[in-house]
């Protein structure tokens, strides 16, 4: 798996706000979206293409549009939600599916709630957005679930993301051959005995939308 750190101030700077327990959840909202859309620029950095020659008023110019099937956005519910706008905002032709998965947190393991995914992802880049790459149950579990359907190409976009989780990753997809790539702003230290990332920034979900 391909793992990129993205070395920004810009991102730096909104990561450490994020973190900060004073920081209120309109302001964490605000950030997340900002941030997710400067880690998306770098996501997307392979995405598809296709060559198009368009009529500049001057004279013909050559391009590119993206390419048919257009990327699919899938964000994990519930704390995946708050990075679906940044991610729309640079890719607005993308589709979106949902998947509700849950960590039970006894055993630590992603358990499946909710699906509304086309049947067939035959030929499609997928750019999955979870907050936390914590144990990397949920997003190992979610990433299996794509190429179950067809994905052919993934990329994962994590907020912040613990060692133990990366490795998880590596050990799941290695020799699959599949590309899979993962973005994140944060390689924090490690994960605690509740399966938090330290230093971390709490848990995602509450910290957008409140605890349920
Ligand atoms: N999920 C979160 O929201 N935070 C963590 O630190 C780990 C998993």
């Amino acid at each position: 798996m391909e793992t990129l750190v993205v070395d920004h101030p810009l991102v730096a700077h909104k990561l450490t706000v994020l973190r900060d327990a004073k920081t209120d959840s309109p302001t964490f909202r605000r950030l997340a979206d900002e941030l997710v859309t400067l880690l998306a620029y770098e996501a997307t950095r392979h995405v598809r293409v296709s060559e198009v020659t368009v009529e500049t008023p001057v004279a013909p110019a050559k391009g590119v549009h993206l390419a048919h099937p257009h990327p699919l956005v899938v964000p994990i519910l519930r704390a995946g939600l708050g990075m679906l706008d940044g991610m729309t905002r640079l890719l607005p032709t993308a589709e979106v599916g949902f998947l509700g998965m849950i960590r039970n947190e006894s055993t630590l393991q992603a358990e499946t709630y909710a699906t509304r995914l086309p049947d067939d992802l035959s030929g499609r880049q997928v750019y999955v957005v979870d907050p936390m790459l914590a144990t990397g149950g949920t997003l190992v579990a979610a990433i299996e679930f794509l190429f179950e359907r067809g994905a052919d190409d993934v990329t994962a976009i994590c907020l912040l993301a613990a060692p133990e989780g990366v490795a998880s990753m590596d050990a799941a997809f290695a020799g699959t051959g599949k590309p899979i790539r993962l973005v994140t702003a944060g390689l924090d230290e490690r994960l605690n005995e509740h399966g938090y990332i330290v230093p971390g920034l709490g848990d995602a979900g509450d910290r957008l939308y409140g605890v349920v």
